[in-house]
């Protein structure tokens, strides 16, 4: 079968709730995937940061085949021999006490969610039923009614109303705006330290310290949701570490498992986890040993193979590459390690055109809102890698111009 093919069959049988490029991929391998011609591309979206550590990754293979050979779920019925180890892992490597295993990044968001509550009631004493949650405007947290229910992107939402009451939305990067939507009914704020689906927003520095000092001082909780922004991405453990901030939740996914299977935490002090009870909450999959025993080995990887390190030194650089190219048709480059952000200027037009001219010359990046390119390649690329895909961005965008210049009208998206 031919990629046509494959979209074609796509397109009739599964529900259209994305809009992919037409690249079908059929392996994958550190940095790189092929498509089913056989043709190779640089992935330089990461599965939204959740190939960290690269495509296939030997060690996590191994792991998965070997503990998939043992035992795959327990259920949390009964113990498993890999759970505990991550939990114990997870605390020594990140500092925090405990974790609290989910699967997708959705379930962890919905998890803080819930544990901010408990906290609100048990320990700061809220009325019954009137605790609210802080969140930020142009958020991405998921797509479950309830974290929609605090979404202000009208294509998330629409449709799927009636929403969970209880959130309170204020805009990012404001530390006074924080200040000001505290109540005495206030438990928590919920905050990604970079707003990385909003198009790789990056609040003003000494913002996230600002807000754990609020935060302390009004007595509510600081929730980061690091499920795009941690483990590395950011060229430190977690986008907070930046500022030295420890929040009192945090939420990780993503890589927390190398892209191999759907693995997500969170991760806090006893002081709220322990407020969860036999009952109180669950998952079936959540903390299963398959998941468990990857994830272990997709941290160690973060660590052996300095991640965190590279994001920030190969980050630096391939922020700086671009820079360098200094193309009429970017307004603005920003970001942190490698998670970076282009944003075209508005006479470049759609920015999908330039992502398929990428396609095209074999680099795989995705658009947002319109005129935003993110460039988050795998922690494991190389400079080599970061030179070649500096080489295509450089031509795409030299041969948007030239076609701009002829046509003196916007690029529309294909
Ligand atoms: C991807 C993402 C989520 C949702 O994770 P899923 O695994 O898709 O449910 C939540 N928050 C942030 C910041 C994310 O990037």
């Amino acid at each position: 079968m031919q990629s046509q093919d494959y979209i074609r069959l796509e397109d009739t049988y599964n529900a259209p709730n994305y809009a992919p490029l037409d690249i079908v991929i059929e392996r994958g391998e550190g940095v790189w995937v092929w498509d089913v011609e056989g043709n190779r591309y640089l992935d330089c979206l990461s599965a939204y940061s959740a190939l960290n550590q690269g495509h296939c990754h030997p060690r996590l293979i191994r792991t998965l085949t070997e503990q998939a050979k043992r035992v795959t779920l327990t259920s949390r019925a009964f113990r498993n021999d890999q759970l505990p180890l991550l939990a114990q892992e997870i605390c020594e490597l990140t500092g925090f006490e405990m974790m609290l295993p989910m699967n997708s990044g959705a379930e962890a968001v919905e998890t803080a969610l819930k544990a901010i509550r408990l906290w609100g009631y048990q320990i700061k004493g809220i009325a019954e039923d009137a605790a609210e949650i802080i969140t930020c405007a142009n958020n991405f947290h998921g797509r479950t009614i309830t974290v929609l229910s605090f979404s202000t992107e009208a294509s998330y939402r629409d449709g799927f109303a009636p929403f969970t009451p209880g959130f309170k939305i204020i805009p990012f990067g404001d530390a006074a705006a924080l200040e000001a939507a505290i109540t005495s009914n206030t438990a928590g704020f919920l905050v990604e330290p970079i707003q990385g689906e909003a198009g790789v927003i990056v609040p003003p520095e000494g913002y996230l310290a600002e807000v754990r000092e609020i935060c302390t001082r009004h007595e509510i909780l600081m929730v980061a949701d690091e499920i795009q922004t941690g483990l590395g991405r950011t060229g430190q453990l977690f986008a907070c570490d930046w500022e030295a901030v420890q929040p009192d939740l945090v939420t990780i996914g993503k890589a927390l498992s190398g892209g191999v299977l759907p693995v997500s935490a969170v991760l806090g002090s006893r002081e709220v986890l322990a407020l969860f009870r036999a009952g109180s909450h669950g998952s079936t999959f959540g903390g299963n040993p398959l998941g468990c025993a990857v994830a272990r080995e997709a941290l160690r990887i973060l660590v052996d193979e300095e991640l965190s390190r590279r994001a920030r030194e190969l980050g630096s650089y391939l922020q700086e590459g671009l820079q360098a190219l200094e193309s009429p048709l970017v307004h603005e480059i920003r970001g942190k390690g490698l998670l970076i952000g282009v944003e075209l200027t508005p006479e470049a037009g759609h920015a999908r055109h330039i992502v398929e001219a990428l396609q095209e010359q074999g680099i795989l990046v995705k658009d947002t809102h319109g005129s935003i390119i993110r460039f988050a390649p795998p922690l494991v690329i190389d400079k080599e890698e970061i030179d070649y895909l500096l080489d295509r961005v450089e031509a795409a965008l030299r041969a948007a111009k030239t076609q701009l210049a002829h046509t003196n009208t916007p690029l529309k998206a294909s």
